[in-house]
């Protein structure tokens, strides 16, 4: 946001748009509504609303704050990268901190111990959902404040990114009876997305799905789907529950976190005996990798090879800003490298990019001031879609499971199988002008 000089003598929550706090985590309305009151006995309360209101103003879904002796310092992470804003001083940081304490049922005393609490915004008619999570560290404290919206607008597997024939292909494979499906992506890299969706993919309508979830870890609510609960905390297991589950002999088994060999060992038996379909997923950086952290939790090998069948991996990737991204002429070389049949594109696109200096002034020398892009304030980027990787599990593959195990192995005998790797997907953004070569590289680092 330009703040003109008239403005600068304004409080920075004064020029932006409001948004309303919202209680949540208290034992009872009234506990929560006593809640609101008191933290709108703060002056700092319209300072709160201020930094939340900054960083959606700022399209960031995350908000770090550090606290130091003398100021609080404040970053935004927009599309997965973060960035600095202006800091606060420690006294008014610690006074709007309390407010979000006291709207989220904390203990605003309590500086030291972690902390987890969530509240409510609502920002330009859009709801909200803050989780605020303080932690205590040697010169403070440090907050995390995650903003998510309500309602997701992402829904479809269209929606994440994932192009037609791919879609096709997934919906095929995911809606045939039996096999041992993986969804995977890297840490923080949107796989409960990617899951929900996945999963909505899938007919569940004619198939009784079944989820076998832990008691400990929510999950988002798919419909038809009826979660059955194992208890973590008392070392239990998808195993643990699975054998009642048969009785009522369900057609799919959708399974959040395999946790050990045996469910893993369970569930292939339910698929390479029974004609089953299950579906879990993993954290892992893409297909081959997720297939080893299945396999890692030691399942007997012939079995998990023989039932696993598909892998959908997931990679984030920020696009470029449309309104100022700078068009370029590949050399054919550049095009052989990609894997760019010559003639398929004309031009690629990069970020941004100011000219030199030498050309940044007038005819008589005077310095022109170079426009920021008001639609990406500069950034050259703006907004994220998603790469996928869709492997099939083939019998070569199968074999390199049993035999030789390895990340390497896997892809090279699925890319000798004609498998297309995130990196030949992200390929394929990158000839469409949707991201750049140096953003692909950045996200598949
Ligand atoms: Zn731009």
């Amino acid at each position: 946001m330009a703040r003109n000089k008239k403005d600068q003598e304004r409080p920075l929550h004064e020029l932006l748009p409001q948004v309303t706090l919202k209680p949540m985590g208290g034992e009872s309305d009234q506990q929560n509504q006593g809640n609101l009151l008191a933290a709108k006995q703060s002056p700092a309360f319209p300072v709160a609303g201020g930094v939340i209101s900054h960083a959606l103003t700022k399209r960031g879904d995350r908000i770090m704050l550090d606290y130091t002796q003398n100021a609080t310092s404040v970053r935004f992470e927009v599309d997965g990268i973060w960035m600095n804003v202006d800091p606060y001083d420690r006294a008014t940081g610690d006074a709007f901190l309390a407010v979000f304490k006291k709207i989220a049922n904390l203990n605003v005393q309590d500086r030291r111990n972690r902390q987890e609490g969530r509240f409510g915004v609502v920002f330009q008619a859009g709801q909200y959902i803050c989780t605020i999570t303080a932690q205590g560290v040697k010169t403070g404290e440090r907050v995390l404040i995650k903003i998510m919206p309500k309602k997701s607008k992402l829904e479809t597997l269209e929606d994440l990114g994932m192009r037609e024939k791919m879609r096709e292909q997934f919906r095929e494979l995911i809606n045939q009876t039996e096999g041992f499906v993986i969804i995977a992506a890297p840490p923080g890299g949107g796989l409960t997305t990617t899951w929900r969706v996945a999963l909505t993919a899938a007919d569940r309508f004619v198939r009784d799905f079944v989820a076998i979830e832990d008691k400990r870890v929510p999950e988002d609510e798919i419909i038809n789907v009826g979660p059955i609960h194992y208890d973590s905390a008392e070392g239990k297991s998808p195993a643990d529950v699975l054998p009642s589950l048969l009785l009522k002999q369900p057609d799919v088994f959708v399974v959040p976190e395999m946790v050990n060999g045996k469910s893993v060992e369970m569930l292939c038996d339910q698929v390479n005996d029974n004609h089953k379909l299950v579906i879990t997923r993993t954290v892992a950086t893409d297909a081959a990798e997720a297939l080893l952290r299945i396999a890692a939790l030691k399942p007997p090998m012939a079995e998990y090879s023989k039932a696993v069948s598909m892998v959908l991996a997931t990679r984030l990737v920020r696009k470029l800003c449309e309104a100022c991204r700078q068009p370029f002429q590949p050399t054919p070389q550049m095009l052989q490298k990609l894997g760019i049949p010559a003639g398929r594109v004309g031009v690629l696109y990069r970020e941004f990019q100011p000219p030199p200096p030498e050309q940044r002034v007038d005819q008589k020398g005077r310095p022109i001031e170079i426009e920021i892009c008001k639609k990406c304030e500069g950034i050259g980027y703006r907004g994220r879609t998603a790469i996928f990787e869709l492997m099939v599990v083939t019998d070569a593959i199968r074999e390199v499971l049993l035999k030789q195990p390895s990340v390497d192995n896997i892809r090279r005998v699925a890319k000798a199988g004609g498998h297309r790797g995130l990196q030949e997907e992200g390929i394929l953004l990158v000839a469409q002008g949707i991201t750049s070569l140096q953003e692909l590289q950045r996200a598949l680092k």
